[in-house]
């Protein structure tokens, strides 16, 4: 492995211009959050010499907060703050799920939501939960601050659509009207520490005689990104979620897939799993939807 240098700015414009300085002098320079993602690849990946921009010690990638308007989550913060606190769990269940599957106690010490999302990977675990929450990117970069959808921030396997000199600083969220609510659940052929075969994060909004009166559906590892599946969603609406809708959902997943076969399973697999977890995570979301208020 070759020597790196290493950079942890306090403020976002100092991020900015280093990564800039590096760009106009053809320097590369990555960014670092948790680490778990970028340390891995660069032992069996990429050692390349590089510059790694540490984003942990920036105010705005470590602010929680819980609003009654907007509900904002710094991209750096470490999966083991976000699943301990409660008021988060609280208002969207099925995201503070998805961040619990991800590793073990050590790298939930470290790993972030902004990492999961930024390193773009098919089976991201947080990424369907975040989609199905419609979420939204807050980016910095040269030219300001912009927002974007979260289905709209990952452009392929590992690509994402942050330009030059750009970070991410966190999601926001609406906070979830009443009787409104998510789930995620993915397949692994372990029982932990693995990746997903398939994965459904699903978020639903009931009014008070039980009928689904929005619905956002999301699914991994079973196309080369992460899908926003509206013809699941439309499945879902209108109905009081009964056994034919949740199918009817299931086959838009499975309609929507584009799987591999890998050593995890087959994409006739895949298929068929993804439809059983959109089935049993709007079924769930449904549940804790009837709970809320
Ligand atoms: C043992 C183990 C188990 C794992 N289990 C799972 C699992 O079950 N599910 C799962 O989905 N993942 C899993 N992972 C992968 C990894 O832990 C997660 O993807 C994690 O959320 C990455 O976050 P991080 O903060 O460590 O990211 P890092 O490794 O620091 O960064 C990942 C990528 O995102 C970029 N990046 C990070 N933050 C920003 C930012 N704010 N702005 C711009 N770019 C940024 C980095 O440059 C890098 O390219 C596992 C990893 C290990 C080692």
């Amino acid at each position: 492995m070759q020597s790196f240098a290493y950079a942890a700015p306090e403020t976002v414009e100092q991020v900015i211009a280093v990564l800039q300085e590096h760009s106009q002098a053809g320097k590369p320079a990555q960014i670092l959050a948790g680490g778990t993602d970028l340390l891995v690849q660069i032992r069996s990946v990429d050692g390349s010499a590089r510059t790694i921009v540490d984003v942990k010690k920036l105010p705005e990638t470590n602010r929680l907060e819980i609003g009654a308007s907007e509900i904002y989550v710094g991209a750096a913060i470490p999966g083991a703050v976000l699943t301990a606190n409660t008021d988060l769990k609280a208002r969207l269940p099925g995201l503070v799920e998805a961040i619990d599957l991800i590793g073990s106690t050590q790298i939930q010490g470290r790993a972030s939501l902004g990492g999961n999302l930024c390193n773009a990977s098919p089976a991201g675990d947080t990424i369907p939960a975040l989609i199905a929450n419609a979420g939204r990117c807050q980016i910095a970069g040269p030219a300001g601050t912009r927002e974007l959808p979260v289905e709209e921030f990952v452009t392929g396997v590992g690509t994402n659509a942050l330009g030059e000199g750009e970070l991410l600083l966190g999601i926001c969220f609406t906070p979830p009207a009443a009787r409104t609510s998510d789930a995620y659940l993915r397949f692994i052929p372990r029982t932990e520490m693995d990746i997903a075969v398939a994965g459904a994060g699903v978020s639903v909004t009931l009014d008070e005689k039980g009928i689904c009166t929005a619905a956002r559906v999301s699914i991994c590892a079973v196309a080369p990104t992460v899908l926003l599946v509206p013809a699941a969603a439309d499945a879902l609406i209108g109905t009081s979620l009964d056994d034919e809708a949740l199918a009817a959902a299931g086959a838009a997943c499975t309609a929507a897939s584009s799987p591999i076969s890998d050593k995890r399973g087959t994409a006739e697999y895949r298929r068929k799993v993804v439809a059983v977890l959109c089935k049993r995570a709007a079924g769930i979301a449904a549940e804790r939807a009837r709970g809320s208020h």
